[in-house]
Formats: structure tokens, C-alpha cells, sequence
């Protein structure tokens, strides 16, 4: 037997995080991008005293104890509000992807069992047609104004702004075990039907501290941090909590995600840091090289969801902005890795620390990793083998909501379905989504390399690598691209491009030019959606000929 420790037991709960925020930076600010185009401003302070009324207000509808509740909403203060005021009162705050397909939604507030749903107005039409199909759901709050409210004959809708203005803000946050659910988020799910990952105010706590840490966000009181990855994909990588841990100031951009408008918002905010999938920050080049900008307070930014390739990172070196490769899942919280330097590769040549920088990174205290072979043998960590990844830690998930009797663990790890190589140091770089590798005669191809050198081509906006079918070598890759508007490059020459940068085995064997590639409901490629566009493609032989 252990004796106990003789320290204080209080929970680790959400709530505490707001309370934290109003105490220590209560005029430290929050500004948003309102979905009607305003700009809405104010501070921690408020935010806690409105998260208390809505609390107030939610009970007042009758929600209760484990309810779940759902959010159909953008970046804005409103949403900030609902994350504490939720899970703050001991209820769980259900974010769901408002850019899937409306029966997936269906599905999901069903499977869930969502009591009440909050939705911006944008989602209105949306709304109407959930309605019916969601006969659990007993209320609908717009989030808007009452002089907003569409004009509508659905019972149970309510206004935000009104259910706000009648409570007052005498409510104490309740203290329960830190070990109860706090938010739900379902993964996209590429295949079957998208699964919901239940987190608690333990492991949302414990991710949070570690992804303030100077080797993970870097996030201090001095920062204004810019979530652009949405709120409803992954508790927007932690960024609403980390930003009242930490008292940052938080912007938060509504639907307004182009390049455009992000830059304005930087600018007029002084973002120092902001987080977001490749797409994103490739709009916001895009548009910083058609409009010669500068970014004048910018100084980090996080890319993750999907692989970042090196020629952004290089690019945005030349903005005085350092793009910081990391990774993760829903499943993680989401935060798995980071891509910081250690002592010793202070001193690295720019080649060295370009073959470091590209990797996802290394793992905060908390993450433990591996890879494994087929037969779950667990390979050497030299940066060259990959194999399947495998993660645990107290902020993984154990069990998909709702499925509690089937455990999707190999002996206590999460199996990521992740192909990846780990190098000595602890730096593990996916090759793969283990669907997407590429299996040509038996060896495996990695697709993420091959799309990363594409995009390095100056004609090249974005690219994809697929495995098409080959008589002789079960699978070729297949270069997929979007040329860059006005620009011309062949089959011929993006095929010489690889030459010398990648095993010849590994050159795609054909180029098929698109206007666009799919996406995905978090704004990934959609590698699923492009092998069905092209599931009749045939490699030609030399003659010409289909094989
Ligand atoms: P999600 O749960 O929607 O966030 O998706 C998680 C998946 O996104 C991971 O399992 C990876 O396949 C992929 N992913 C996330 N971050 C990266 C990254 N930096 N590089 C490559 N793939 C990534």
C-alpha cells in the first residue's frame, strides 16, 4: 500500500477556467467577427458574468445534470460562452460540424441525443430541415438578437440574446469529480458512421496545461491568439481554454475565413498567433502575394489536421512568421505532437533543420508513442521504418460514446491509423493515413511526400497523390493538381520534377489536372471522395495504350 499525499483535492473542471480568466485578466479582451458582418468586443470579465447567465438560463429551460447540448455555430463570443456555460454546469457541450451532410447531422444529434441545440442564423435553412428529423431536441436557440429572429412558425426557438437579458449572473459553478463528461465531438468519419469522442473536464484540464507549454502553443498573456481552426473541429485544438488559462487575447473570426478577411483581422487585431489547417494559411499567401501585404504583428502560427509542406513553411519565413507543423486527432484532444527544436538543434544548417522542421514533431509530456509492424511487433525508432502509430495518454480517447462495450484499444493504445516513422530524438512524421499509402509491389509509397514535393512546383496551387490500380504492380501513384490560375505546366515536366527528390520506384507514373479537389468536412483533402471521381482511371503504357 501507498500512504495518500496530504494536498488539496480540488477537481480540475472547465469552469474553473473562465472564474481563472475574470479574476486574473478580467479586461483582457475578446473580439469577434459576427456572422451579420459587426464586429463584437469585450472582455473575460463579461464573457464569465454571460457564461453564468446562460447557465442560468439553460436550467431555466429545464436542461440538466448530463444533458447533452448541441452547437451549430462559428468562432464568435457566443460560442465561448456556451463551451463554459455548459460544461460548466456539469452538462456536455456537444459541438457539431455544421459543413457535413445534413443527414450525417441528423444522425449525430440523434446518436448523441442533443436536448437543446444552439445554431447561428447562417445555419437556418439547415435548422429547418433538422427539426423534424431531431424530435429529441426541445429547444432551438438562434444565436442573434430578438430583432434577428427569422420569421418562423417552429415552436421551441428561442432567442439567445433574450434568454440571456432575463437572468442575472447570481449562479455559483458547481464543483463535481473531475472525471465527468464535458464536451462531446464526433470525427468526421470517412468511413461508417462518424464516431463521438466524450471528454472530460479531467482530460480537457490536463491537455490544456500541456499545450500552453513553451514546446507546444507557446501561449502567454502577452499573445492575441486567432483561432481560425473552427470551434466545432476538435474544441478548435483547445484554443478557447487555453485562451482563459492563460488570459491571451482571443479573436475569433465568425465565417469569415478567406484570406482577406484574416488578414484584416490580424492586422487590426495584432494577432501574434493563430491556428488552422494548410488551406487556410495557403489562402491567406495567396492573398498576402496578390495584394504585396506584410504582416506586421503576426510571429506564430500553427498548422496541423493535415500535412504542412515545407515550401509554405519557407514561404512564410519570408513574412518574418514562423509555421509551426503539429498534429493530432479528435480522438487526442487533439494534440499529439509539435514540432519544437531542442538545444541541440540550435545549431543545425538551414538543410538540417528544413529536414527536422517538415516532421510533426515530438510529443508533450502526457503522449506516449510507438509504431508497429503488422503483426503489432513494435518497430525501431531510426526515422527510416514506418509502421502504424500508436498513442496513449490521459487525454486519448479509451471508448467511442455510445459504444462502451467494444474497446477500440490494442493493449491500452489507441492504434491512430496513422503510418509514420519515429527518428531518434522522439520526431515522428507521418508517411500516411494507413487507407492512403501507397502499395506498389509490396512496398509501401508515401503519398504526403509525394503531394509535398508537387506543391513545391511553382505552377502547382494544390495537389493530391492517389494509388490508382496497376496490372503489375497492384497500385501506382497517381499525381493529381490544381495548376495555379494563369499558369501552365505538363504531365511531362511535373513528372521530371521528382527526379533526384524522391526513389525513382516512388515517381507518380501519370498526371490527371483538375479544377479542384475535394474536401472534407474539416477542410482535408478528400482522398476518399477523389478516389471515387477516378475510379476509372486507367495508367497509359508506353504506346498510349489504357492497361
Ligand atoms: P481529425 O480527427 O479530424 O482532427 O483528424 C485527425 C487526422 O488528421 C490524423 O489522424 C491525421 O491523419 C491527420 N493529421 C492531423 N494533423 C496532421 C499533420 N500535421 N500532418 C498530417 N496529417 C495530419
Amino acid at each position: 500500500m501507498h500512504s495518500s499525499g496530504l494536498m488539496m483535492n480540488r477537481p480540475l473542471l472547465i469552469s474553473g477556467l473562465v472564474q481563472h480568466a475574470d479574476e486574473n485578466h478580467g479586461d483582457s479582451e475578446i473580439v469577434s467577427r459576427l456572422p451579420n458582418g459587426s464586429t463584437h468586443r469585450y472582455t473575460y470579465h463579461e464573457a464569465h458574468h454571460r457564461s453564468r447567465q446562460l447557465a442560468r438560463a439553460l436550467l431555466a429551460l429545464g436542461a440538466n445534470g448530463d444533458d447533452r447540448i448541441g452547437t451549430l455555430a462559428w468562432n464568435t463570443h457566443r460560442h465561448f460562452e456556451i463551451y463554459y456555460a455548459v460544461s460548466g454546469m456539469g452538462a456536455i457541450c456537444h459541438t457539431i460540424n455544421p459543413r457535413l451532410f445534413p443527414e450525417q447531422i441528423t444522425y449525430i444529434a440523434n446518436h448523441a441525443d442533443d436536448r437543446f441545440v444552439f445554431f447561428d442564423l447562417t445555419f437556418a435553412k439547415l435548422v429547418e430541415a433538422l427539426i423534424p428529423a431531431c424530435p429529441g431536441v426541445k429547444g432551438w436557440i438562434v444565436l442573434c438578437n430578438r430583432d434577428e429572429m427569422p420569421d418562423s412558425a417552429t415552436p421551441n426557438l428561442y432567442c439567445y440574446e433574450e434568454l440571456i437579458a432575463a437572468q442575472s449572473a447570481d449562479y455559483k459553478w458547481p464543483e463535481f469529480d473531475e472525471n465527468t463528461a464535458s464536451s462531446l465531438c464526433y470525427t468526421s468519419g470517412t468511413t461508417g458512421n462518424p464516431k463521438g469522442v466524450l471528454y472530460s473536464h479531467r482530460s480537457t484540464l490536463l491537455h490544456a496545461l500541456a499545450a500552453c507549454l513553451p514546446d507546444s502553443l507557446n501561449v502567454s498573456a502577452c499573445d492575441c491568439i486567432l483561432p481560425v481552426v473552427p470551434m466545432f473541429h476538435a474544441n478548435a485544438w483547445a484554443l478557447p481554454y487555453i485562451s482563459a488559462l492563460t488570459g491571451a487575447k482571443l479573436v475569433l473570426p465568425g465565417p469569415y475565413l478567406d484570406g482577406a478577411s484574416l488578414y484584416t483581422l490580424i492586422e487590426e487585431e495584432s494577432v501574434t498567433f493563430a491556428a488552422g489547417v494548410p488551406t487556410i494559411w495557403l489562402s491567406l499567401l495567396q492573398h498576402l502575394q496578390a495584394e504585396k501585404l506584410r504582416l506586421s504583428t503576426l510571429q506564430r502560427l500553427m498548422v496541423g489536421g493535415a500535412a504542412a509542406p515545407l515550401s509554405m513553411m519557407q514561404t512564410f519565413d519570408s513574412y518574418g512568421v514562423a509555421l509551426i507543423h503539429a498534429w493530432g486527432m479528435t480522438e487526442m484532444s487533439p494534440l499529439g505532437t509539435i514540432n519544437a527544436k531542442k538545444r541541440k538543434h540550435l545549431t543545425l544548417t538551414d538543410d538540417e533543420k528544413n529536414h527536422l522542421r517538415i516532421k510533426q514533431g515530438r510529443t508533450p509530456y502526457g503522449v506516449q508513442m510507438k509504431i508497429v509492424d503488422a503483426n503489432g511487433q513494435e518497430l525501431p525508432h531510426d526515422g527510416k521504418v514506418f509502421g502504424d502509430l500508436l498513442v496513449r495518454g490521459p487525454w486519448i480517447v479509451s471508448h467511442y460514446f455510445r459504444s462502451e462495450n467494444v474497446s477500440p484499444l490494442i493493449d491500452g493504445w489507441f492504434p491512430t491509423g496513422d503510418v509514420a516513422t519515429i527518428d531518434a530524438d522522439g520526431y515522428m512524421q507521418i508517411t500516411d493515413r494507413s487507407k492512403d499509402v501507397i502499395k506498389s509491389g509490396g512496398e509501401w509509397i508515401s503519398s504526403i511526400d509525394l503531394e509535398n514535393i508537387a506543391v513545391a512546383h511553382p505552377a502547382v496551387a494544390e495537389a493530391a497523390v492517389i494509388g490508382a490500380p496497376h496490372p503489375k504492380w497492384d497500385e501506382r501513384p497517381l499525381l493529381v493538381v490544381v495548376r495555379k490560375p494563369g499558369q501552365k505546366v505538363s504531365r511531362d515536366e511535373l513528372i521530371a520534377f521528382y527526379l533526384g527528390k524522391v526513389a525513382k520506384w516512388w515517381i507518380p507514373d501519370d498526371v490527371v489536372f483538375v479544377d479542384e479537389l475535394p474536401h472534407t468536412a474539416t477542410g482535408k483533402l478528400s482522398k476518399l471522395t477523389l478516389r471515387q471521381r477516378l475510379r476509372e482511371y486507367r495508367f497509359p503504357d508506353v504506346s498510349g495504350n489504357l492497361i
